[in-house]
Parts: C-alpha cells; sequence; structure tokens
C-alpha cells in the first residue's frame, strides 16, 4: 500500500505471448514492489504504452502477429516511448537477434527461460538508471533554461588545437546563428571590440602561461553592429604533465545589469539636477584627497557656498525655473574653478572638486593652493561670480550667498570633521550680513549652538504667543501733539525674559519664520485699533514695520489688507514702514507692489532713510507718503555739534518730494529744535516716550481725546460766532 504522499510504485509491463510465462514474471516483479500489466501482443502493448506509458517494458521478441522488434521499434515512437526502458526476452538459440533487436531500441535483454532472481535484480537495476537518467536530462534542461534567463553560455577552448567549442546560447550571445558559429580565438577575439581587444588577448594570454583564471568585462560588436556588454570567466585546465591543454568557461550578456549597476551607482553618488558629486560622494573624494596629503606640505580649503533664501525664490519663481537657476549657478561655479583664480597660484594642474551638498548649498575642495591666504582669494572671486544677476526664462534674480571656509588639518583631521566645521563657518557669514565669508573657528560652535536653541525656542514662541507689542509715539514737531504710533515687536522669553526685535528678528528673516510673525503683527495692531475704537477714541494711526521678505511675498496687498478687514480695521489708518534697503532691492518691482498696497489704502513711509543708496529717480516714482530719518543721523548731533548738513539735506530732499518727515531717535531737546529748526514734520524718541505697551497709552490717547473734544467745542462757538 502506498499512502497519497508518497511517490506510485513504478508500473512494469509484460509483453509475452505465453500466459504461463507472463504470471511467473509477474510475480517475481510483484515481489520487488512494482505495479504490474500485461499485454498478450506487440499491438495489445502499444495500445497500452499509447495510454499510459509504463517505467519499464519486458518484451518477448518472439510472437505471433507483430513481433517484438517491430514492437519495440513502434513503443519508441509513442509520445515519452524515447526514453523508456524496453528489456528484451528472448531464447538462447535466437542469440543473433539480440544485435538488429538494440537496433530498434532494445535498452537490455536476458534469456528465458530465466530465474525470478535475476529477472528481478535486471529490472531493479534497469530501473535505477532509468531513474539517474532521467533526473539528468531535467536538470540538464533546468541548466539550460537557467543560463537562457542569465543570458549566461559556455565554451571551450582546445588549446592544442586552437579550436573553440561554443554553446548555442553562447552564439546567441555573440550574435552568430549557432551553425555558423566559428571555432578559434582570433575569430572570438574578433568580435570584441576593437577597443577593449588587447586587453582581452592579455588577459587569456596570461591565464594560460599562468595556469590561472581570468575574469573581466569587455564589450562585443554583433554581425549588425549592436554594442553588448558580456562579462567572460575562463579556467585553465592543465595535462598530466603539467601544461595548459584547454581552457573552458562562461560569456554572461550583462549589458542590461551594467547599464542598472551604473544608474544606481549614479542615483547614489551624483545630484540628478546638476550632475555633480553628492555629499556621499564628496566626503569620499574629500577623504581620499586627505589620505594623498597627509603628511606632505599641501595646503587646501573645502569651501561651503549658501545660496540665501533658495527656497524662497523656489516658491516664487516655480521649481521648473528653480532648477534653471541652479544650474546657472553651478555653471558659474564651474567656470570660476576650471578658469582658476587670478592671483592664486594653484600648484596643480587638477581642477578642484565641486559637489552639490543639498538644495542650496555647494562644496569644493581645493588641494593644491600657494599660500593659506589663497583661499580668501578664491572666496572672492566665488562671490563676485555669483553677485551678477542671472537670467532665467527672461526674469533677472538676484543671487546673495556666503561662503564658509575650513582648512584640511587645522580644522579638521578626517572629512566629515571638515566638512561640518566649512558648514558651521557658513551659518556664522549668514549672520554678518550678505555676500559674506567667514574662516572656521572652534568657538562657533559655542555661538552656533547658542543660535540653534533661539531659532528653536522661536519656533515654539509662534506656537506658544509670546510676543507683545509696545507702541512709541510720533509726535507733530510743532503742536507737540500725539499723531500715530509705531508698533515695535518683542518677545517675553519664558527664561530670557523681554528680547530685542534686533537680537530675533534676523533669525527669523533666515528661517522664515517672519512672514507668520509680521502677520501676528497685523492682526494684533487691527485688534487694538478696534478695541480703541470701541474705547471712544479717534482713529488712531499706527505704523508697521514691514520685512522685506514680507513685502516680497506673492499679492501681499490683498492679504495684508484681508488681515486687516478681518480684525474690523481699517488699512487707511495703517502706515507701512519699509526700509531704504528693501525698496531699492529690484525697484522696478517694486512700485508696482507699491502701487498695490497704496490702492488698498494703506499709508506708506521709507524707513531708516539714508542708510541705504536710494536712487532719486526711484524715490520720486515710489508713492510713498512718508520719510523717516534714520536714528543713526540724529545720533550724530548729539556727538558734534547740533548741526548735521545731512539731515538739513535729508530734511529738503523729503519736503520737495512732499514728504512727511519723521525723525527717529531724539533723545534732548537740543535735536529737536534743530529738526524743528529745519522744518521736519514729527518726531519719535525716548525724549518724548520709551516704547510702551498698549495699557500705558491710556492717557495720551484720553488726552488726545479732551483736545480734540475741545478743539470740537471751539469750532463750534466759531461757528456759532461768525
Ligand atoms: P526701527 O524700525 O528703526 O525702530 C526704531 C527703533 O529705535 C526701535 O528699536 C525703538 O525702540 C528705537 N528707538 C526709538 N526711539 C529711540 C531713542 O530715542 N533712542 C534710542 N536709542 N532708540 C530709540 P527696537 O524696538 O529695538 O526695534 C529695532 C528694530 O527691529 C526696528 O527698527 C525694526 O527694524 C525692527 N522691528 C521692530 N518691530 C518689528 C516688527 O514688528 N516687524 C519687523 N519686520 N521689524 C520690526
Ligand atoms: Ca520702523
Ligand atoms: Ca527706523
Amino acid at each position: 500500500m502506498t499512502s497519497p504522499d508518497q511517490p506510485p510504485l513504478p508500473l512494469a509491463l509484460i509483453v509475452d505471448d505465453d500466459p504461463t510465462l507472463r504470471a511467473l514474471s509477474r510475480m517475481c516483479l510483484e515481489q520487488e514492489d512494482l505495479r504490474v500489466e500485461e499485454a498478450s501482443s506487440g499491438q495489445a502493448a502499444i495500445d497500452f504504452a499509447a495510454v499510459m506509458m509504463p517505467d519499464i517494458i519486458i518484451l518477448d521478441l518472439q510472437m505471433p502477429g507483430m513481433d517484438g522488434f517491430v514492437a519495440c521499434q513502434q513503443l519508441r515512437q509513442l509520445p515519452h516511448g524515447e526514453f523508456v526502458p524496453i528489456l528484451i526476452m528472448t531464447g538462447l538459440d535466437d542469440i543473433d537477434s539480440i544485435a538488429q533487436a538494440y537496433e530498434v531500441g532494445a535498452t537490455d535483454f536476458i534469456v528465458k527461460p530465466c530465474p525470478g532472481l535475476i529477472l528481478s535484480q535486471r529490472v531493479r537495476y534497469m530501473l535505477r538508471a532509468s531513474e539517474m537518467l532521467n533526473a539528468l536530462r531535467s536538470s540538464e534542461s533546468r541548466l539550460a533554461q537557467a543560463q537562457r534567463i542569465a543570458q549566461l553560455g559556455g565554451w571551450e577552448w582546445d588549446l592544442v588545437k586552437d579550436r573553440m567549442h561554443v554553446s548555442d546560447a553562447a552564439c546567441r550571445i555573440l550574435g552568430i546563428a549557432p551553425a555558423l558559429c566559428d571555432h578559434s580565438q582570433a575569430s572570438y577575439l574578433a568580435r570584441v571590440h576593437e577597443a577593449d581587444r588587447a586587453l582581452v588577448a592579455e588577459a587569456m594570454r596570461v591565464a594560460v602561461a599562468d595556469g590561472t583564471e581570468f575574469d573581466l568585462d569587455h564589450r562585443l560588436v554583433q554581425n549588425d553592429g549592436t554594442e553588448r556588454i558580456v562579462h567572460v570567466l575562463g579556467e585553465t585546465i592543465m595535462d598530466d604533465t603539467g601544461q595548459a591543454e584547454c581552457m573552458v568557461g562562461t560569456v554572461q550578456d550583462v549589458t542590461d545589469m551594467r547599464a542598472t549597476e551604473a544608474k544606481i551607482y549614479f542615483l547614489a553618488n551624483y545630484d540628478s539636477v546638476t550632475h555633480l558629486p553628492n555629499r556621499s560622494l564628496f566626503l569620499h573624494r574629500v577623504a581620499q584627497a586627505m589620505t594623498c596629503g597627509a603628511g606632505s606640505h599641501v595646503i587646501g580649503a573645502l569651501l561651503v557656498v549658501g545660496l540665501d533664501r533658495y527656497h524662497r525664490l523656489r516658491d516664487m519663481h516655480g521649481s521648473r525655473k528653480a532648477e534653471q537657476l541652479i544650474k546657472d549657478v553651478v555653471e558659474r561655479l564651474q567656470h570660476t574653478l576650471s578658469a582658476g583664480v587670478t592671483h592664486v597660484q594653484s600648484t596643480s594642474a587638477e581642477t578642484p572638486v565641486l559637489a552639490r551638498l543639498s538644495d542650496d548649498q555647494f562644496a569644493m575642495l581645493y588641494t593644491h593652493l600657494s599660500t593659506p591666504e589663497d583661499s580668501a582669494k578664491v572666496a572672492h572671486t566665488l562671490m563676485s561670480a555669483l553677485g551678477t544677476p542671472f537670467v532665467v526664462d527672461g526674469t533677472s534674480v538676484t543671487l546673495s550667498a556666503h561662503i564658509g571656509l575650513a582648512i584640511p588639518g587645522a580644522d579638521g583631521a578626517d572629512a566629515d570633521v571638515l566638512l561640518r566645521n566649512a558648514v558651521t563657518a557658513l551659518q556664522a557669514a549668514t549672520t554678518t550680513g550678505q555676500n559674506s565669508y567667514r574662516y572656521y573657528s572652534s568657538a562657533m560652535n559655542t555661538s552656533l549652538a547658542a543660535r540653534i536653541s533661539l531659532e528653536q525656542d522661536l519656533r515654539s514662541a509662534i506656537a506658544e504667543n509670546q510676543f507683545v507689542l509696545h507702541y512709541q509715539p510720533q509726535v507733530d514737531i510743532l503742536s507737540e501733539k500725539v499723531i500715530g504710533f509705531e508698533a515695535l515687536i518683542r518677545w517675553q522669553h519664558p527664561t530670557r525674559g523681554l528680547i530685542s526685535p534686533a537680537e530675533f528678528i534676523p533669525v527669523a528673516e533666515e528661517e522664515d519664520l517672519i512672514i507668520q510673525m509680521s502677520e501676528w503683527v497685523i492682526t494684533s495692531v487691527a485688534q487694538q485699533q478696534r478695541m480703541w475704537h470701541k474705547g471712544g477714541f479717534a482713529p488712531t494711526a499706527v505704523s508697521i514695520n514691514l520685512s522685506g521678505l514680507h513685502f516680497r511675498q506673492r499679492h501681499i496687498a490683498g492679504h495684508i489688507k484681508a488681515l486687516v478687514y478681518e480684525q474690523g480695521g481699517n488699512p487707511q489708518d495703517i502706515e507701512l514702514e519699509l526700509t531704504e534697503s528693501v525698496l531699492m532691492t529690484d525697484a522696478s518691482t517694486t512700485i508696482a507692489t507699491l502701487r498695490e498696497l497704496k490702492e488698498s489704502g494703506f499709508r506708506l513711509a521709507i524707513d531708516d532713510f539714508g542708510t541705504g543708496y536710494s536712487s532719486l529717480a526711484y524715490l520720486q516714482r515710489f508713492p510713498l507718503d512718508t520719510l523717516k530719518i534714520d536714528r543713526a543721523f540724529v545720533k550724530d548731533l548729539k556727538l558734534g555739534t547740533v548741526d548735521s548738513p545731512i539731515i538739513r539735506a535729508i530734511i529738503g530732499m523729503g519736503r520737495a518730494l512732499k514728504l512727511h518727515v519723521v525723525a527717529e531717535g531724539v533723545e534732548t531737546r537740543d535735536e529737536l529744535a534743530f529738526l524743528r529748526m529745519q522744518g521736519c514734520a514729527a518726531y519719535q524718541g525716548y525724549l518724548f516716550s520709551k516704547p510702551v505697551p498698549a495699557n500705558q497709552l491710556q492717557h495720551l490717547l484720553r488726552d488726545r481725546r479732551s483736545e480734540e473734544a475741545s478743539m470740537a467745542a471751539e469750532r463750534f462757538r466759531n461757528r456759532l460766532a461768525s
């Protein structure tokens, strides 16, 4: 009995016209655990095998009708009949027929009558041999299939006769019909790409001479000119005397595999936009260069260039334009690097390695500078190369950049540390004004840590509403009456107390937090004005400082107007202060934005006037209402004699342009007297009041209200009198 998961017993077919002999054979085969079927004639055997091919056939030669020869021949023609073992039973006198039986396909013979033991042993042996053959055949076919999938072929090269046997699969790879496969080393080499031929021949020569293996990739040109990449492996076989006798090997088409590998390598090591090495490859190159330079007196520098506000530019112009801009930046950097820097004596002809570290950071490694100071010249040159505006899709884009420098050895003994320190130097440079560079110093790590913690605190400050507004009165210089307030932001830090905007606004601008902050200021001012209104005070003008970043936001006018209206405020009660330098950057778009703000009802002021380089031509075209003289000029009054030609000129100009001129930072009566004499319209300063919280302004507002009430009463009396 067989259980369902055991293979079925082998099936034997006994073909004999003599029923006694069939019964005897059956008996002894069944003892061998075979299933047995019988056929009494050749035709019956064929009919049976056509339906189910047995695992072995025991065939009598002499039978009436179709004899054993014909039956054997026909059995071999049947499906699956080719490999079935056929054991011929023949009488002793019939021994001559045996040769003929083999010719028609017999596997073996046995003389009858045959002792049961011999028959069963022979059958068992034949079954085992047949099983092994079947296993071999299926493994061969699996191998062939695997080779086809792997595009792998085999070859054998007889070194003595210089004959090469190439398998069908190998012929396919070589691009030749198997029938046409020629067979010598020369003909193989003829198919190898010209440029690789000498290399392949040499590898084969060495392997034969040393009795070793060879293993290489080379290009192959097929008959139709198609180029493929193949991987060839060969192993030398020696004869008994130690002479190389033949070489066996494989050839595999690896074209697609190598292309994929190349793609993966590229993605892992290069930036897909600029095709420059990425951070990981750059670090690898730096490490290599540092190992090579170790011990020698090579002077080098690692520079990291950071583009300012790249993400903002990308948001403004879209990623396609931003990518183009980055490509243009790379072109300039490359040009600068390959042209070499004037005055810098490089001691090597090598172009420095350039890499893209992140969206807005590039790094380069100089390994052969003549003097350490040369790295500063490099920084200057790079900076001025990036300083010229870029033109992307017809739009002019001005970029500013910062550079951090670290010196191999002094600022880091390994690539990681060196790069990290150069980035730290870059961050330090970004805090020191536009287009500047800084060398790394160990102190930077400490100040950087402080800055990072400020940055983090600032983010939570926005979320946790830790800002407050103070208001500084603006006073009419002749009547000394309050005409409005400037809103100035302060940060109520949970541990550090009140922090000045001078400390956190630059950080907020860099980290793109300024917009949220600016919107908070506008909303709060509008709310405050509404509260004053509810409290019965007359509309009170408030000036708000608008950051350049906010000013350059798309649709800024509509946006701010909506914020003000949301709080029930009125743009007409708000003056927006923009510094001179913000207005003068990209003056032509400035005009359009100013007009929109103006049309939305806001008043506009130019702040910190005198610190930038205003073009008078533009100043005339800007729809401004107010000009604020920078505090620095007023401060100068205190230091020298109480006169300032600059202040006089500014006031004169402001009046000529019909602007309301406001002086800032007025601390003494003498300053005030001078300003009044020059015709300045209003002032702000500690002399009158420091910036204070809104709740400390009540008395000023009340005074104004009673004054207004008495003025109205006066007007009423006058009207009555007239
Ligand atoms: P600013 O717009 O020039 O503001 C005037 C600054 O001068 C204020 O400094 C004010 O407190 C100070 N000040 C006023 N009168 C005197 C005086 O008589 N003597 C002296 N020594 N200083 C006086 P503050 O509040 O520290 O603000 C500094 C700067 O921070 C402001 O300069 C402005 O540029 C910026 N800022 C303040 N608040 C905001 C804001 O809400 N948004 C934006 N974007 N910037 C703001
Ligand atoms: Ca201001
Ligand atoms: Ca100012």
